[in-house]
């Protein structure tokens, strides 16, 4: 099974998650993006679902960490985030996200399809 890591602080929504990907997936769930990125260094996930309000440290700011770190800069990464506006999907992925995803879920399939398309299509990154 391939490894998921939900990096997400609200329950709720990594209880909808892992209702919807446990059956296919690994799934490491974090309640915050310092406790997640402390993990993957033993624990490398495939793909990280990566919400953008979190405490302390907020989503941009563990994207960056992980795209700066040699071993897990390829990972992909998706963002989670209930900032559904127009724009903000092209700001996401300027930002350096692999694709994003918005809160609600209202889609199941919407869900599986975006990480089976970057699981099965990583993109290659170019920063370093
Ligand atoms: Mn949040």
């Amino acid at each position: 099974m391939k490894k998921i890591a939900v990096v997400e602080d609200n329950a709720d929504n990594r209880l909808v998650l892992k209702a919807i990907l446990e059956e296919m997936y690994d799934i490491a769930e974090y309640e915050s993006g310092t406790k997640a990125l402390d993990s993957f260094k033993d624990n490398r996930p495939d793909l990280i679902l990566l919400d953008i309000s979190l405490p302390e440290v907020d989503g941009l700011q563990i994207l960056k960490a992980i795209r700066s770190s040699r071993e897990l800069k390829e990972i992909p990464v998706i963002a989670f985030t209930a900032h559904a506006m127009v724009g903000d999907r092209e700001r996401f992925l300027t930002a350096g996200f692999d694709n994003y995803l918005s809160k609600p879920i209202l889609d199941d399939k919407i869900v599986v399809n975006t990480i089976e398309t970057l699981l099965t299509h990583p993109q290659p990154k170019l920063r370093d």
